[in-house]
């Protein structure tokens, strides 16, 4: 019988941690004692990770080949990997008309193939292990549409295929895959996209939170990384060793309508 107050040390991935949800579940992770690294293309994140006592490895995961380096540096440094959280996030909102090529590219290989290349990368040493723990921060925007983003949504909907996909793959090696879908939790890449909705609405920013952002929630505030860290800690737990292909909305109430 496991114990969930005094999970057993594990080795976690974790991408995108320069700020937001990614910063938090590496904070949470190491509160309980993991190993940690953390991979972003941002060197503001070296810092942060290094003050908790986790490793560092700065790459741009839009780029296959350093997907394959990250996860290299994590078996170079610790022997394995466990846990995997595929965090790393861009938005770019524009109507579908002007949506720009390179940046529909970019979120792309950022938010849906990098997802795929690091499961992969990391999947022999958890099948090894008969245990592994892969989480996808995806979004509310992976199950209904906003307009304006069209990328991102349909990178958030494939994402949701490759964790059923790999779920059924990794469920006979000890290996579980699920999502996550928040909606608007207060990070910078909230934060940086009121302006853009603002222009697009035709609203001040004030309006895009209460009229755009919350219009459709039931708890009329924007979500705290920590609340999606919270289940990130979870959904890693020997206590979730039999949630897999599911998909776990932290949305305040948005999709019960
Ligand atoms: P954030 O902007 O605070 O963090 C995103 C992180 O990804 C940053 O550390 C950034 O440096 C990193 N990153 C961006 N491009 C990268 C690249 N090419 N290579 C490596 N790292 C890169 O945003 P956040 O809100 O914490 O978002 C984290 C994840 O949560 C994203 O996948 C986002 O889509 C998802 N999400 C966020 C919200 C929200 O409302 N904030 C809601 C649902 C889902």
């Amino acid at each position: 019988m496991t114990n969930p107050t005094n999970p057993a040390p594990r080795v976690a991935l974790v991408t995108g941690t320069a700020s937001g949800i990614g910063e938090a579940v590496v904070r949470q992770f190491r509160e309980m004692g993991h190993q940690v690294l953390a991979v972003d293309y941002n060197e503001q994140a070296r810092e942060k990770a290094e003050a908790v006592g986790a490793a560092f490895f700065q790459a741009d995961l839009a780029d296959g080949e350093a997907c394959k380096a990250a996860v290299a540096e994590a078996l170079k440094r610790f022997g394995r990997v466990d846990i995997l959280v595929n965090n790393a996030g861009i938005q770019h909102v524009a109507p579908l008309e002007e949506f720009p090529e390179a940046k529909w590219r970019q979120i792309i290989d950022l938010m849906l193939t990098a997802p795929f290349l690091l499961t992969q990368a990391v999947w022999p040493s958890m099948r090894q292990n008969g245990w592994g723990r892969v989480i996808n921060i995806a979004s509310v925007h992976a199950q209904i549409a906003s307009p304006g983003k069209s990328a991102y949504i349909s990178a958030k909907h494939g994402m949701i295929g490759l964790t059923k996909t790999a779920a059924l793959e990794g469920g006979a090696q000890g290996i579980t895959v699920n999502a996550i879908c928040p909606a608007y939790v207060k990070t910078p890449l909230v934060e940086n996209q009121i302006a853009d909705q603002a222009r697009l609405h035709g609203m001040d920013e004030q309006q895009v939170v209460e009229q755009v952002m919350l219009k459709n929630a039931a708890v009329k505030r924007l979500i705290q990384p920590e609340e999606v860290s919270g289940l990130v800690a979870y959904l890693a737990s020997d206590a979730a060793g039999a949630v897999t292909g599911s998909s776990w909305n932290i949305d305040l109430g948005w999709t019960a309508q």
